[in-house]
């Protein structure tokens, strides 16, 4: 199983970050060691000091495919999750400045979190560019996004990254963050929501 994540897929995103938006989509992997094993807190790695939640809809690939037609990507999938794409902010800084891979500040152990149970997207009324999400940090809203805010819609996602690797079941594809990204400290509880419906609660510590 493999996670893919997609990077300023929300403009607001994209400009609290001063970055410009993206003409193409912009994707980067996490490995499967990366997920949060169940309820398990995060533990702030030592190397970070600047430790940001990205709260993400999850698309989970239910088929096989490579060179998926757009027409056909909502084939690829039917379950909708809720995620976390846990970055340390200070050390992707570091890497883009030069001009270096993000991997340590977004790949790391923990740094994905991705809900035990994903939702049938008939239940979500069945269109994927209609969900509404949010993210509470000690009961506070702190991120808010609707899917109909993407840049680049989730089947135009499926159809670009799977010119480059094939998609297989099981694997999930974070699909970018809101705006509102912000530093997350030992002792932090941080609960994600599709609509009312909470998806997952990670703690910090
Ligand atoms: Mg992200």
């Amino acid at each position: 199983m493999k996670i893919i994540c997609i990077g300023r897929n929300y403009a607001d995103h994209a400009k609290e970050l001063k970055n410009d938006l993206p003409t193409e989509p912009l994707f980067f992997l996490k490995p499967d060691s990366a997920v949060l094993p169940g309820n398990n807190p995060l533990y702030i790695p030592e190397w970070t000091n600047d430790l940001h939640h990205e709260v993400e809809v999850i698309v989970k690939i239910n088929r096989l495919g490579k060179y998926i037609d757009e027409a056909h990507a909502h084939k690829y999938y039917d379950h909708i999750g809720l995620g976390l794409d846990f970055t340390a902010r200070d050390i992707q800084q570091e890497c883009k400045a030069k001009g270096l891979p993000w991997e340590k500040a977004k790949a790391f152990d923990g740094s994905a979190v991705i809900t035990k149970k994903f939702i049938p997207l008939a239940e979500l009324g069945g269109d994927v560019q209609q969900i509404d999400f949010h993210l509470e940090k000690n009961g506070e809203t702190v991120q808010r996004g609707t899917t109909s805010d993407m840049i680049f819609n989730v089947n135009k996602l499926i159809s670009y990254v799977s010119q480059y690797m094939t998609l297989k079941i099981g694997d999930c594809l974070f699909t970018g963050t809101p705006a509102g990204v912000g530093q997350v400290k030992i002792g932090d509880e941080l609960k994600g929501f599709i609509g009312e419906r909470q998806m997952f609660r990670t703690l910090i510590k």
